[in-house]
């Protein structure tokens, strides 16, 4: 049964080893959930053939859509080779919406703070020669990264997602006047998020959106276990109370901020 409330899950990981077991019964609850839509983020070594797995996803699956990019962890493996192979894979594939997850992450630093930012740089150039909106992932490098979109970005008119946001609000403010969605995951439902839900209340609602980031940050009350797009129904309420909207209305106005972005109006 289809349900009449609408939600997209912006930003998950379905194509990872994590669903190899049971990813068409967690597709299934997705659409039993009222999802209308997937985005699916391929990652990994850009080399390696991961990023053609989230592809692959898309092309089988009418309301699954991909994303491909080399992540701030993995920037040391970004080469030309790769800029090469992912400009081919987007030019190859018409369900490749966006480039993406790409930013800083000086959190973890699995690759070196000046190789992340130079390949953030060489990536959003490649996304504005592709015409692609970008998905910015960003952990404790806030004033690098607004640096880095406002110097290369700024001018593009492609926008983009901020995804999985936890920052601060000085962050929502430079996002969003850089034209930029501020997608929520479940982290705004946890318990201690309090400032968060605080950020996420100063977004106008036209520029929100919801995520899973799945298979990680299970939201409230699902926490411990593997997290997928279903679940992003619970931001989805979370969101709505925060901005004193019905559950339903926060699933159209997500959803139709989504279909926005990336011109999918007709279809979602
Ligand atoms: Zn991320
Ligand atoms: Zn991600």
């Amino acid at each position: 049964m289809v349900s009449s409330t609408r939600f997209i899950d912006s930003h998950a990981h379905i194509d990872g080893p994590e669903y190899d077991g049971d990813r068409d019964e967690v597709i299934q609850r997705a659409r039993d959930a009222g999802l209308r839509a997937i985005l699916t983020v391929g990652t990994g070594d850009p080399h390696s053939g991961a990023l053609e797995r989230a592809i692959q996803l898309a092309e089988d699956h009418a309301d699954i859509f991909a994303a491909i990019g080399t992540h701030p962890h993995d920037a040391r493996l970004f080469d030309d080779a790769a800029a090469e192979r992912i400009n081919k894979l987007i030019k190859e594939s018409s369900r490749v919406i966006a480039w993406g997850e790409i930013g800083l992450d000086y959190h973890y630093d699995n690759s070196p703070r000046d190789v992340q930012r130079e390949v953030f740089r060489r990536q959003l150039t490649l996304a504005r020669e592709a015409g692609l909106p970008v998905i910015i992932h960003t952990r404790e490098a806030e004033d690098d990264t607004i640096d880095i979109l406002r110097s290369e970005w700024s001018d593009a008119n492609l926008r983009g997602i901020m995804h999985c946001f936890s920052g601060s609000l000085q962050l929502a403010e430079a996002a969003l006047s850089l034209g930029f969605l501020i997608s929520f995951a479940g982290v705004l439902t946890f318990k201690k998020a309090d400032e968060l839900r605080d950020v996420a209340r100063q977004v106008p609602l036209e520029r929100l959106l919801i995520e899973t980031d799945c298979p990680y940050l299970t939201p409230v009350p699902f926490r411990g276990r593997r997290n997928e797009p279903a679940h992003v129904v619970e931001v989805a309420r979370c969101l709505a109370g925060i901005h004193d909207k019905s559950f339903d209305e926060m699933g159209d106005i997500t959803t139709n901020n989504f279909a926005r972005l990336f011109g999918l109006e007709s279809i979602l």
